[in-house]
């Protein structure tokens, strides 16, 4: 079985990632990969908003180091893209960077429930100890919704990223699940199976089975991630994820160019 394309994958100009543009693009070539998305974290309009993403003096390099790459390895398809953190608003700034630069797709992601708190820093663990999970969750997936709406992504990352320290509410959330995804489905965004939560305390892909399922029913698009953050880490378990989609009834996944999509077999 081939591998269906990556498409979340992050540099060192994130300050938390290693592996160039370029290297990354030896171990796709290197692991049978034929499409390779670069998805570093978005910078923000000043840059002491957090430690874990681009300087917005970065950006330009991002994108010349990912056009250096392609040029090196044209025998392999990439694709130029962003992780963009959604928060409530920061929407015109969202804006402002598509207006930057060629973009292939973005990926929006949720990862602050407030301004201070991103859930899955684990240098802020110590905050999940004193709220009630659904608390955290219903916050979680109602920026998730949000950002569905928004009309300013392609994709959602990763979305039950609030599981990823295994800090479950012990309720039932189907009813906060299916107003995100009907959400996307209304948007017409796609949602990703990244494979990082298997690396994670939830050692599971994200989203779970039950929301794959629900995503499939109602019809939302999907693409898949590794969200690599060293070359060792591309494309692992991608075979899994496309596991799980095939399980829920997908035969088919998004691609993405210049934000536009189409939709191909996997
Ligand atoms: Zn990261
Ligand atoms: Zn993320």
């Amino acid at each position: 079985m081939s591998l269906p394309a990556d498409y979340h994958t992050h540099t060192p100009l994130c300050r938390h990632a290693t592996g160039e543009p370029a290297e990354l693009a030896a171990q796709a070539v290197r692991i049978g990969l034929s499409e390779l998305g670069f998805s570093d974290h978005n910078p923000m309009p000043r840059d002491d908003f957090d430690d874990w993403r681009m300087r917005l003096s970065d950006l330009d390099l991002y994108v010349s180091k990912v056009e250096q790459a392609r040029r090196e390895y044209p025998g392999l398809c990439f694709k130029l893209a962003l992780e963009v953190d959604y928060l409530p608003g920061h929407e015109d700034w969202i804006r402002d960077l598509a207006e930057r630069h060629p973009w292939d797709y973005f990926i929006g992601s949720v990862h602050y429930v407030s301004p201070s708190w991103a859930i899955d820093n684990p240098v802020q663990l110590s905050e999940w100890k004193t709220r009630d999970p659904l608390e955290v969750w219903t916050a979680y997936f109602e920026r998730l919704t949000m950002a569905a709406e928004s009309k300013l992504f392609d994709i959602i990352g990763h979305a039950d990223l609030c599981k990823k320290f295994g800090f479950y509410p012990t309720e039932d959330c189907t009813a906060l699940f299916t107003r995100f995804l009907e959400a996307a489905r209304r948007s017409d965004v796609a949602i990703e199976l990244n494979t990082a939560g298997l690396r994670k305390d939830c050692k599971e892909i994200y989203p779970s089975p039950a929301i794959v399922k629900l995503a499939a029913l109602l019809g939302v698009p999907i693409t898949f991630g590794s969200d690599a953050h060293a070359p060792g880490e591309l494309g692992l378990n991608l075979g899994e994820a496309v596991q799980l989609a095939r399980n829920a009834g997908y035969t088919h996944c998004a691609r993405f160019t210049r934000r536009r999509r189409e939709i191909v077999e996997f």
